[in-house]
């Protein structure tokens, strides 16, 4: 496979910094551009982060230097030096749509951190071990732009990304019909660090703005189906969630309750687990995990310290599966909120629009 030319829109952001490093080495994806703000523009990568630097593997040594462009006007320029940008900017909803907009229409196809175009319905909304099938959906939405290469694919919310994984499976064999969630997020999903949030050292806050609706309705797109130009979203399963801020750096953990249509065996649900496979599996994208989903045995276990990082951060952790006295089933699942839930999970949604011919 030839390597193809990337950019990162908010490179200097939390998630963009995320998309840096993993994309330090990358196998098919070349960082040529680095883009934030005009803050930030015409400074190099390492001036620009100053001491803002969050992850723990240091800042990628070949992307210090880069010179920094503006997101906003150098889109021209950035054209001719990429195949495809990542995006992940803190701005509003529309000024985010529009940014995204201008980059597709520009030809040049983004994949998204971002939740402006979640629920655009031509816009697809990809987990690749899951709905992978979505991205024929690009089709109608390039028609829609008028465009020949550009185009707009989102990765979901990060907190399903730990719930949705172990339940999805379940559902052709079983019929998932209501689920209640509770999650425990890290503060990382606010774009902070202990440093910059020191009120929640040692502290739970029940609250994430506009994060239970995004938990309850973004399953729904996961699930549903491409009719036409567009992809309706399913009406099953229920969704209710409480989503909680946890002191911790980084992981999101769920408390699951579920009930079937057709309740399966304990046995049966750990064998589906095991067994099951997703198109990244099967196209061995270079970010996929072998093992999507692992079920720990031990009462104790999945921690997030312990298990956020299990296959670079791009498995699912699933533990404590046992029958219920309201619902069928509860269970405990896990995931890295700023790798499989967003950079890694993006990078993941690229990989798959290039094996599938999307970037070409
Ligand atoms: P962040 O740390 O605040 O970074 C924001 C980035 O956006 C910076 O690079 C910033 O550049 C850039 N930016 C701000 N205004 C801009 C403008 N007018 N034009 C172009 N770029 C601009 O935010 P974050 O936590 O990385 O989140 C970024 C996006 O990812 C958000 O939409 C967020 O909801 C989403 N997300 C975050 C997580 C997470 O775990 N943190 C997970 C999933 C999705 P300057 O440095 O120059 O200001």
């Amino acid at each position: 496979m030839k390597k193809f030319s990337v950019g990162i829109i908010g490179a200097t952001g939390m998630v963009g910094q995320r998309f840096a490093s993993i994309l330090e080495n990358h196998p098919w994806f070349d960082v040529k551009v680095l883009a934030a703000s005009s803050r930030s523009a015409g400074k190099t990568y390492k001036e620009a982060i100053g001491t803002k630097w969050t992850i723990t593997k240091p800042m990628p040594k070949s992307m210090k230097d880069i010179v920094i462009l503006d997101a906003e006007t150098d889109i021209e320029k950035i054209g001719k030096l990429v195949d495809f940008v990542f995006c992940a900017v803190s701005l509003s909803k529309e000024e985010t749509k529009a940014l995204e907009d201008k980059y597709a229409k520009a030809e040049i196809p983004v994949v998204s951190n971002n939740s402006a175009h979640r629920h655009t319905p031509d816009v697809p909304m990809v987990i690749p071990e899951i709905n992978a099938d979505h991205i024929k959906i690009i089709e109608a939405q390039r028609k829609r732009l008028g465009t020949k290469r550009g185009f707009i694919a989102v990765k979901s919310n990060c907190s399903l990304q730990s719930y949705v994984p172990a339940l999805y499976p379940l559902d052709e064999k079983y019929g998932v019909e209501d689920v209640l969630v509770c999650t425990y997020q890290a503060i990382s999903g606010a774009g902070k660090t202990f440093d910059t949030w020191p009120e929640m050292v040692d502290n739970v806050i029940p609250f994430i703005g506009g994060e239970e609706e995004k938990s309850e309705i973004e399953p729904l797109k996961i699930w549903g189906k491409i009719e036409g130009d567009k992809i309706v979203p399913n009406i099953k399963p229920n969704f209710t969630a409480q989503c909680i801020r946890v002191s911790v750096t980084d992981g999101h953990m769920a408390a699951v309750f579920v009930r079937f249509k057709d309740k399966p065996s304990k046995e049966e649900i750990l064998d589906i687990w095991k067994n099951y496979k997703g198109r990244a599996q099967e196209l061995k994208l270079p970010s996929a995990p072998k093992q999507f989903l692992h079920y720990f045995v031990e009462d104790n276990l999945p921690q997030t310290k312990l298990q956020r990082d299990l296959e670079g951060g791009m498995a699912i952790s699933c533990g404590r599966l046992r029958e219920d006295t309201q619902y069928d089933y509860k269970f405990i699942c896990l995931s890295h909120n700023t790798i499989r839930g967003a950079a890694g999970g993006a990078v993941e949604l690229a990989e798959l629009l290039c094996a599938e011919g999307y970037m070409d």
